[in-house]
């Protein structure tokens, strides 16, 4: 556990590192990385690693292209996904301009700055998200491994071990994997990891991916966090449990409050209920991320929360009702090949609106709305979530909140990247329509 650049400087000699990989992700959450030598170390500390910023999605254009990277020592850590002869450590960096200041297109700085808002009111944000995925063949076609649905065990998991080489590694990488278990769809899985504070939780969701992938390659097979990959069946989510400590207490926690709920809670959850809409293109931010998002595969599709509903978009889960450390609000509608750090900020701003403004809650609804007309829908004020990649952008281009909370800067160059990928999209002439209107038209 290092704390400062001397810890790290020290550590990388310790233990004969060849190399440190600097990580950071662009605006989509794509991991990008370099390699450096640990002869490098200290004036990359000092002055930062510079890069070519013009050639990463969302950063900057040709002519102010020179970005620095400084690494964050206090993300440093032993890549153990694979041994190599002399051990290599990783850490993550915070993207400069190159005159030293933050650079606002940097994801991991725009996170920082929403916690530090929360932070100034006395608020700290812990998150524990859930990032399903699922184990192929390869990329090249999605042939499921195994025929397992929810919890399944040998023979229908076939995935044990891999899943059981995947938490000890992410185990050895300091990340606190709680349990695992396959999901509800064939060759589905899903880790559950213990909360911790947003910032080290993006990191982390990032490191998680890579693991996943790298471990599911070492095995001969390919890990996918795309949102739906199979039709027909449940596609994969990143359900988000969230809550807010004040002076070392859950503020969501009420011992008198109906559901053991404070109102700061209820009014959090208000806030993203109301919210929602401005920032499903930033949690669910691909065309496929919207083939997730309907009727009859535990995703929600409307505007509504519930204490043990699944098919809402918040549940306020009752596993331990009245124990303060457990107590939180499930947001689920992310998935998991969102940007874990836009993802987090636009949430937190979301529910903190909701608690500046004191909104109201409304009840909770417990039946299944899968089943429900529209008419009993409109009749009980239940909203749907955007249907479209398209439908999410004018929601998204219309928020002053979620504009603020990402910056001017990154919610142009998502706005303007998203309508390209919607474009391109709509122009494609599928299988579905050859298949449906070639022998009829
Ligand atoms: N896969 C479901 C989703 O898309 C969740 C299923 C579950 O966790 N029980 O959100
Ligand atoms: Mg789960
Ligand atoms: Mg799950
Ligand atoms: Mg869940």
């Amino acid at each position: 556990n290092c704390k400062n650049s001397d810890d790290v400087v020290k550590a990388v000699r310790e233990h004969r590192i060849e190399l440190v990989q600097f990580w950071f992700v662009d605006v989509l959450g794509t991991l990008k990385s370099f390699q450096v030598l640990p002869g490098e170390l200290e004036a990359a500390f000092e002055e930062g690693m510079g890069f070519d910023g013009s050639s990463l999605e969302g950063f900057c254009r040709i002519e102010e292209s020179d970005m620095i990277a400084i690494p964050d020592p206090a993300t440093f850590q032993l890549v153990t996904w694979r041994q190599t002869a002399a051990p290599i450590a990783r850490m993550f960096c915070d993207i400069l301009e190159p005159n030293g200041t933050p650079f606002a297109g940097d994801s991991r700085h725009c996170l920082k700055r929403n916690l530090q808002a929360a932070a100034s009111k006395g608020y700290s944000f812990y998150v524990g998200p859930e990032l399903e995925f699922f184990l192929f063949e390869s990329s090249a076609s999605p042939k499921p491994l195994d025929a397992g649905g929810y919890f399944d065990a040998p023979p229908l998991d076939l995935a044990g071990d891999i899943r059981r080489e995947i938490i000890s590694c992410l185990r050895s990488m300091g990340i606190p994997v709680e349990y695992g278990h396959h999901e509800v769809a064939p060759s589905q899985h899903e880790l559950a990891l213990r909360y911790t504070d947003a910032l080290k939780m993006a990191d982390t969701a990032i490191t998680y991916r890579v693991v996943v992938k790298e471990i599911a390659r070492q095995n001969g097979c390919y890990a996918s966090f795309m949102p739906k990959p199979l039709y027909g069946e449940n596609g994969s989510g990143m359900h988000v449990h969230q809550s807010l400590f004040k002076n070392g207490r859950n503020l969501f926690y009420d011992t008198d409050g109906d559901h053991h709920l404070s109102r700061e809670a209820k009014a959090y959850i208000a806030g993203l209920l109301t919210h929602c809409r401005e920032f499903t293109a930033i949690t669910n931010q691909w065309v496929n991320s919207y083939k997730r998002l309907v009727p009859g595969f535990e995703a929600p599709t409307n505007i509504a929360w519930a204490r043990r509903n699944r098919s809402t978009l918040v549940r306020v889960p009752m596993y331990k009702p009245g124990k303060e450390a457990a107590t939180r609000v499930e947001l689920r509608s992310p998935d998991p090949a969102c940007n874990p750090y836009l993802t987090f900020a636009c949430m937190l701003a979301a529910g903190l609106k909701g608690i500046e403004e004191n909104y109201e809650l409304p009840a909770p609804v417990e039946e299944d709305i899968y089943v429900m007309t529209a008419g009993q829908r409109r009749d009980r004020g239940i909203g749907s979530l955007p249907g479209s990649l398209e439908t999410a952008l004018e929601a998204l281009e219309g928020s002053t909140l979620i504009r603020e909370a990402l910056g001017e800067h990154i919610f142009t160059k998502f706005v303007e990247n998203k309508h390209i990928e919607w474009d391109q999209y709509r122009s494609q002439v599928t299988n579905y329509e050859l298949e449906r209107y070639l022998p009829r038209l």
